[in-house]
């Protein structure tokens, strides 16, 4: 029933950041080259995710918000699969449980338009709807109808940092993808989506920092790690908070205190007291030397060799800084 729904949604969607990512997700992978992400009042007013990707027929409209469904899973063999995905089939449908949200969707590969509005869990009908191709989904009031969720919530600058984090995570991952972020109607940052990991920095941390990076490329990387790419900052560069050292496995986002110590370690004593660097590392291992715990708010992984993955890490990126004289 409708109370089950709102706590069940209390417990995955914490905060705008939360329907940032797993709209952001959507659009990802429905194949989309280019993704508008634009929230006012820091999510907690509305949040609109844009899209070119696959789009949606109405039937496939109609499905989309319903419990448990989602067209990326056949069988149970598939869901094992697929451990990096956080609400299999849900996120939808938890979101507007507790938003207005109207989505909109046109399939990128011919046929009409439709748009489908839903209010606290409760769906309207599928209407035509003159949009172009791809999706936009549209979420406003979030917690509207469950008080002790809204209580939570933090100042609309706040929400906000916790959106841009989401959003910049996904764009640096993602550099082949054109990611525009906008609040309040301002544009915060825009990646040209070139496919170059450069420009992809420049574009969302600013000049000063774009042009302190220093390239990490270790392809035949040690023990249990095949590779390891990216960009790291001149020990100079640096902010008081960790959330700039950002490390991908396997492509996805993952917070890994091994990864952090690793990066930090290759610096060997150049970094101010409580500093850290620019990094935007992606490491790739075997599936199987890899234990992630997949939680609908976070990204956490173990390594079965954490020592190997740590020291191929830290001489990776203290190869890159040596190699730039540092
Ligand atoms: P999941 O992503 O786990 O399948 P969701 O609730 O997030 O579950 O989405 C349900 C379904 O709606 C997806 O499986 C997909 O078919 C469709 N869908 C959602 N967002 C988009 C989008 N931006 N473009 C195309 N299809 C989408
Ligand atoms: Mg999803």
């Amino acid at each position: 029933d409708a109370t089950v729904r709102r706590i069940a949604a209390g417990e995955v969607v914490e905060r705008p950041a939360s329907v940032v990512k797993e709209l952001l997700e959507n659009s990802l992978d429905a194949d989309a080259s280019r993704v508008t992400v634009a929230v006012e009042g820091g999510g907690i007013e509305g949040i609109r995710v844009r899209d070119d990707g696959v789009g949606m027929t109405a039937d496939d409209l109609e499905r989309a918000v319903e419990e448990h469904t989602t067209s990326k899973i056949s069988s149970g063999d598939d869901l094992a699969a697929v451990g990096t995905l956080g609400f299999r089939g849900e996120a939808l449908h938890t979101i507007s449980a507790v938003s207005h949200m109207t989505i909109r969707s046109r399939p990128r590969d011919g046929g009409r338009g439709h748009e489908l509005t839903v209010e606290g869990g409760d769906a309207g009908e599928v209407t035509p709807s003159g949009c172009p191709p791809g999706t936009v989904v549209e979420v406003t009031d979030l917690f509207y109808n469950t008080p002790a969720r809204e209580k939570f919530l933090k100042t609309p600058a706040t929400e906000f940092d916790h959106v841009n984090r989401v959003v910049t995570q996904y764009a640096l991952a993602n550099p082949d993808v054109a990611t525009t972020l906008e609040h309040d109607g301002r544009e915060v940052f825009a990646t040209e989506g070139t496919g170059d990991l450069q420009s992809t920095v420049l574009a969302v941390y600013g000049r000063e920092v774009a042009s302190s990076m220093v390239e990490v490329d270790a392809d035949d990387a040690a023990g249990p790690v095949t590779s390891i790419s990216g960009l790291v900052s001149h020990p100079e560069t640096t902010r008081a908070g960790r959330e700039y050292l950002s490390t991908f496995v396997n492509g996805r986002y993952v917070t890994a205190g091994t990864l952090r110590e690793a990066v930090l370690d290759a610096y060997g004593g150049q970094l101010a007291p409580d500093r850290y660097p620019f990094a935007v590392l992606f490491v790739e291992v075997p599936p199987d030397a890899v234990d992630v715990n997949v939680h609908p708010r976070k990204m956490e992984v173990r390594f079965d060799d954490e020592s190997g993955v740590k020291s191929a890490l830290t001489d990776a990126v203290r190869s890159a800084l040596l190699d730039d004289g540092l």
